[in-house]
């Protein structure tokens, strides 16, 4: 049976972007075609300027909402990372496997570090080997693809080298992994800034809609977001990043085209009208679930707990073999 891995950062709510980019295909199509894990990566969340509590609960808060949106401990493992010790583990061997150009070379770290000079402060080491971390996360459970928004791609390219060079270099160890998509959303854009991305670690910002948002948040967000100057509504994302993001957002909740929507509107007013009443309604249900799940965070600590147990058995052998493979 194929097997899935993917996971979110707790570094803040979890957004649109998140779910159309992410979980969403993990609850309605990865848990039941494979053998599915999913997972709160908080160790990542350490790599940037953090506070304790915070990451804490958003970890929580993040679990709950995986279940919220469907992921089902029946079919799929949801589970956090630093409870299964052998990511950390293997995150080591592989850093012997890897070199600092390629790590430096990676675009979210150049980013990150520059955000981080300019507020400042000094990067973390965390920050530069994170994409080994991830490797490791994924190649502890010999995942066969990954499910990902297109920002992650770079990650699991690295990944797919770092397996094969250690299979060459040690003997065949790791399964060699390959990233998946959603055909429309892949990159949902910020709502204020069509041209970067709607990433939740930037915080509270009027161009991010969050999975919580009140309903009228969430309207008064989309009726806000930037378009341009152009008047009529054609699907560019080069030229028209802004109209472009609403119709793919509007495609993503209505299972439609975003070439062919943009056809049917005549003025910017309705698009962003249809959009937001899409978003309330596709976010409705994922909220409902998150408040009775809200109520009973007896359950979601039961659901973590079973799911680390289960991880760890199947993260330990592959572990075991790459020690062994790498001359421990
Ligand atoms: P973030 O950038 O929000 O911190 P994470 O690293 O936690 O994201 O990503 C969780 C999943 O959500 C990843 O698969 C990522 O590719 C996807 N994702 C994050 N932001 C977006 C976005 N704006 N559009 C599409 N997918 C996204």
């Amino acid at each position: 049976m194929t097997r899935v891995f993917s996971g979110v950062k707790p570094t803040g709510h979890l957004t649109l972007g998140n779910y159309l980019g992410a979980m969403r295909q993990w609850a309605a199509v990865d848990q039941h075609r494979a053998d599915a894990l999913f997972c709160i990566v908080d160790l990542h969340a350490l790599t940037v300027d953090h506070d304790p509590a915070r990451v804490r609960r958003l970890s929580r808060q993040a679990a709950t909402l995986l279940l919220a949106v469907g992921l089902d401990p029946a079919l799929c493992t949801v589970f956090v990372q630093s409870h299964v010790d052998e990511h950390a583990r293997l995150s080591y061997v592989l850093e012997c496997v890897a070199t600092d150009g390629e790590m430096r070379r990676t675009i979210q770290y150049k980013e990150k570090a520059a955000r981080e000079r300019e507020r400042g402060g000094s990067v973390r080491l965390s920050l530069l080997t994170y994409p080994v971390l991830m490797a490791a996360d994924i190649l502890v459970y010999g995942a066969d693809e990954v499910p990902v928004g297109d920002d992650q791609a770079q990650h699991v390219e690295l990944t797919r080298d770092l397996a094969v060079r250690f299979n060459q270099r040690y003997g065949h160890t790791f399964v060699v992994p390959r990233a998946t998509f959603p055909a429309v959303a892949a990159r949902v854009m910020n709502l204020q800034e069509p041209t970067s991305k709607m990433g939740k670690s930037d915080d509270s910002g009027p161009g991010i809609v969050y999975l919580l948002d009140e309903p009228d948040v969430v309207r008064k967000k989309i009726m806000r977001a930037v378009t341009d100057s152009g008047r009529e509504i054609v699907y560019d994302r080069e030229e028209r990043p802004g109209v472009a993001n609403l119709l793919e957002i509007l495609a993503a909740c209505t299972g439609g085209n975003p070439e062919a929507l943009s056809g049917a509107y005549e003025s910017y007013g309705s698009l962003k009208q249809d959009t937001a009443e899409a978003v309330v309604e596709l976010l409705r249900p994922v909220q409902e679930r998150h408040r009775a799940l809200c109520a009973d965070p007896g359950y979601v600590e039961g659901v973590l707990r079973d799911g680390a147990e289960r991880a760890r058995v199947l993260a330990r052998p592959t572990v075991d073999a790459a020690y062994r493979a790498i001359g421990l």
